[in-house]
């Protein structure tokens, strides 16, 4: 994709899932990918195996260009460890283009006995560490001048609530209007803030179905077009926004759900008959 090689990018979360797959697909478009883990590191470092192998499998341009994937551990709720992760980014790599806010997490309970410590938990990983990420993002985009971009990764359920999980619901609902909020601020200066909202992706996070086919089958006939995600069309989406096809567009999430915020009650006119 165009204007992607050379540029560099922190991926939070990006020991797993989505965010593995956007900090692979993302080195595999040339760019320099910081992969933010949080504990232990295993996962990111099988997230840069990943990256490093592609670069011996296939001879694509990324050799030339460099590309080189960095470990970083921060807890991103954490704001010192956000301050130094960005700190040492920026002193390996120079620069800072692109920011992925992928890092999140669900604690499933009935609103009545939901504790406040779980509820801020939630909150703190997914939309405070958003914004504390975005922030330094911004920081170091706006003292260097540089034209940059930001893409979060929400959900289908920054739109469709969701029960049991409230929490996850308002961080999502929450991130709606930090995409928005921010890409009207720097609009003006050539930042663009952008989000990915997957519908059922099969990653870690969904352990409690993926593997248990009487129970992915149920899931999956929910949505319209019959399947859950993959972790890879998430990232295809994200690479296209950061990527200069997307030049014009700020501000905007692309839901990839398949389908599921289309009310897919609706696929019969049974509300007419
Ligand atoms: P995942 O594999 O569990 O990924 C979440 C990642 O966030 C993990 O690598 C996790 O690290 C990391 N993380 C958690 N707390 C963190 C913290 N305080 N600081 C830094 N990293 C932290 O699940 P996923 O499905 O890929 O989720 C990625 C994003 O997609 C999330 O924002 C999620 O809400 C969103 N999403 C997923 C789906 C879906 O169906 N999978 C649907 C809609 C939206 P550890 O594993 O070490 O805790």
């Amino acid at each position: 994709m165009k204007g992607l090689q050379g540029k560099t990018a922190i991926v939070t979360g990006g020991a797993s899932g989505i965010g593995q797959a956007i900090a692979i697909r993302l080195a595999e478009e040339g760019v320099n990918v910081a992969i933010n883990y949080v504990g232990r590191p295993d996962g990111a470092l099988a997230t840069k195996e990943a990256i490093e192998g592609e670069v011996d499998a296939c001879l694509c341009a990324m050799r030339d260009t460099g590309t080189r994937p960095l470990l970083v551990e921060a807890d991103v709720s954490n704001e010192d460890d956000v301050t130094r992760m960005f700190k040492q980014v920026v002193g390996e790599y120079g620069h800072l283009d692109f920011l992925v806010n992928n890092a999140g997490i669900q604690i499933a309970s009935p609103s009545e006995t939901l504790t406040a410590a779980d509820f801020d938990r939630v909150l703190n990983v997914n939309l405070r560490g958003s914004f504390l990420c975005a922030r330094a993002a911004l920081r170091h985009l706006v003292e260097e001048s540089r034209p940059g971009a930001i893409v979060n990764v929400s959900s289908v359920h920054q739109e469709i609530p969701k029960p049991g999980f409230l929490g996850y619901s308002v961080s999502k609902g929450g991130m709606q209007n930090l995409t928005r909020s921010l890409a009207l601020e720097y609009a003006g200066r050539g930042i663009r803030v952008n989000a990915v909202a997957p519908g059922a992706t099969i990653t870690p996070i969904n352990r409690a179905w993926v593997d248990e086919p009487e129970k992915r089958a149920m899931v999956e006939s929910h949505i319209p077009m019959g399947r859950a995600g993959t972790a890879e069309e998430m990232a295809a989406v994200a690479a296209f926004l950061f990527s200069d096809e997307a030049a014009y567009v700020t501000g905007q999430t692309i839901y990839v759900d398949g389908g599921l915020t289309l009310f897919a009650d609706f696929r019969t006119t049974w509300s007419s008959e």
